[in-house]
């Protein structure tokens, strides 16, 4: 397993099968490119996973069309339900997903350089990205670090006045 990986692990949110979203950037990318979950697998260094994407988040490219029976069918690509009516942007649907800490836990993979840049400094969010042919899954970020740790300080926090609130007024 890679430093990365076993970094989110430690979080309850993140265990197997992850559930990788991917926007139609990156699928329309893995069909280009002649890549698929083996490859997936090897940037992520071990572990089993679900890929998934949402309406929202493949509707972008005009010749997805094309390729979208073909892209779900051979990656083994199922739609989650994002409850929105009027389709939003891909970045506005998956940014709905992994708002509030992602309690889903949600990894993402996406072409968009500046939507990892933004991911990583503001959500706690693993991030699968892609080079030329190849793909990593990207080191935590020092704002994803601290948020964790500060999450476990707060988890603390919190059991230590759910306790004192078992002895009386607080
Ligand atoms: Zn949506």
């Amino acid at each position: 397993m890679s430093q990365t990986l076993a970094f989110f692990k430690k979080e309850k949110r993140f265990k197997e099968p992850y559930d990788i979203l991917l926007d139609g950037s990156f699928i329309n990318w893995l069909l280009l490119n002649k890549r698929n979950r083996h490859h997936i697998a090897k940037a992520l260094c071990g572990g089993n996973f679900h890929l998934v994407t949402t309406r929202c988040a493949t509707q972008l490219q005009n010749d997805f069309k094309i390729h979208e029976t073909k892209a779900l069918k051979d990656l083994h690509i199922s739609h989650v339900s994002c409850s929105h009516k009027k389709k939003m942007s891909a970045v506005d649907c998956i940014l709905s997903k992994v708002k509030d800490g992602n309690p889903d836990g949600f990894f993402v993979a996406t072409e968009d350089k500046q939507f990892v840049s933004h991911l990583q400094e503001f959500y706690l969010v693993p991030t699968i990205t892609c080079f030329g042919k190849g793909m990593v899954l990207r080191k935590p970020s020092d704002y994803q670090k601290e948020a964790l740790a500060n999450e476990d300080v707060r988890e603390n926090a919190r059991g230590l006045r759910v306790g004192r609130r078992g002895l009386g007024p607080v």
